[in-house]
């Protein structure tokens, strides 16, 4: 076998595993997606993790988490997971370069943005849609742009919006927002963010770029464009899961089921993270689980051979 344990997922969850791992001196490799960046990474201020009383940029935390993780000699690849197959006494991790094999597997796969699938929205993607306003904010600098969602990403994303654009336009498609209190009260005394309730986007519109979308009102169906530049799509996550699809038990969402320990149903393949079925994502909590799987990983091993 190449390795003791390979981690998939180069988020919180995975990082600190690999952090775990590590330091318990398994051999272990980290693949993380180049394609799928980690949510952490996209935030532009996380002010609910600990130790960071005045919060801390997620590219910066991330980058922490990572050198940490290379000090105790964890190595990092960067390639795309296709599959994972049985491979006695342990697993082939199959990806678009050539395969690894591991006694032990961790899977730290995370979540990726949903999309609200309405016409205009692949089209106009990178010209004026964005599902990322750390990547795409500064790019809508005096100009107006509407945010799909009213989750606590969507208030998030529509506060820091503000930096750039002269006005922000949540759309959601209900009379009350998701998001917690504290966001809700920011947005609300935000001057720049105006709010289109019982409303969903039905199109996106332009010709080169965005230039507008049609709102539709839930309950009467009434139709209008509004012009804006810009449109930020966040309604929630899918778990980065596709791979897993004949080899573990997924939820109907496709989140893994595994128990508190991260044991799947497989021995030897271990899940934390966003990826999982669970109550609360955060940074926090994907940290917590990165730890419990490499530990719970550590002992299997241990186990194994004796
Ligand atoms: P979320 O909580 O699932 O909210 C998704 C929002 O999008 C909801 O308001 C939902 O409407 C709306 N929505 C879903 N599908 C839609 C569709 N097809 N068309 C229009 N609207 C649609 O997702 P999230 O805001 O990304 O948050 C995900 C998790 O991360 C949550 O647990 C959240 O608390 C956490 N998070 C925490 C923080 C923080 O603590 N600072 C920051 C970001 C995220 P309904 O309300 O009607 O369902």
């Amino acid at each position: 076998m190449d390795y003791d344990c390979i981690i998939i997922g180069g988020g919180p969850a995975g990082l600190t595993a690999a952090i775990y791992a590590s330091r318990a001196r398994l051999k272990t490799l980290l693949i993380e997606s180049i394609s799928i960046p980690c949510q952490a990474i996209t935030t532009d201020h996380i002010e609910n993790y600990p130790g960071f009383p005045e919060g801390i940029n997620g590219f910066e935390l991330i980058e922490k988490f990572k050198k940490q993780a290379e000090k105790f000699g964890a190595k990092f690849i960067a390639g795309e997971v296709k599959g994972i197959k049985e491979n006695k006494p342990g697993w082939t991790i199959e990806t678009d370069d050539k395969p690894y094999t591991s006694r032990a597997v961790i899977i730290a796969s995370g979540a990726r943005p949903k999309r609200l699938g309405i016409p205009g929205e692949d089209k106009f993607r990178g010209r004026g849609v964005s599902y990322c306003g750390t990547c795409d904010g500064a790019l809508f600098k005096n100009k107006e742009v509407v945010v799909a969602g009213g989750g606590d990403t969507a208030l998030e994303e529509a506060i820091f919006l503000t930096r750039f654009a002269k006005k922000v336009t949540v759309i959601h498609r209900r009379s009350a927002l998701r998001g917690t209190k504290i966001l809700q009260e920011r947005a609300f005394a935000n001057k720049k963010i105006e709010f289109i309730w019982d409303a969903v986007i039905s199109e996106i519109l332009g010709e080169a770029k965005v230039s507008a979308v049609k709102v539709k009102n839930v309950k009467t169906g009434a139709e209008k464009d509004l012009l804006c530049d810009g449109v930020f799509i966040f309604v929630g996550y899918t778990p980065n899961t596709a791979f897993l699809k004949d080899l573990l038990p997924l939820d109907q969402s496709g989140y893994i089921i595994a128990d508190d320990n991260c044991l799947t149903s497989k021995v030897g393949i271990f899940a934390c993270g966003d990826c999982r079925k669970k109550l609360l994502r955060q940074v926090v909590t994907a940290a917590g689980e990165g730890a419990t799987a490499a530990f719970a990983c550590q002992h299997f091993l241990e186990t194994q051979t004796t």
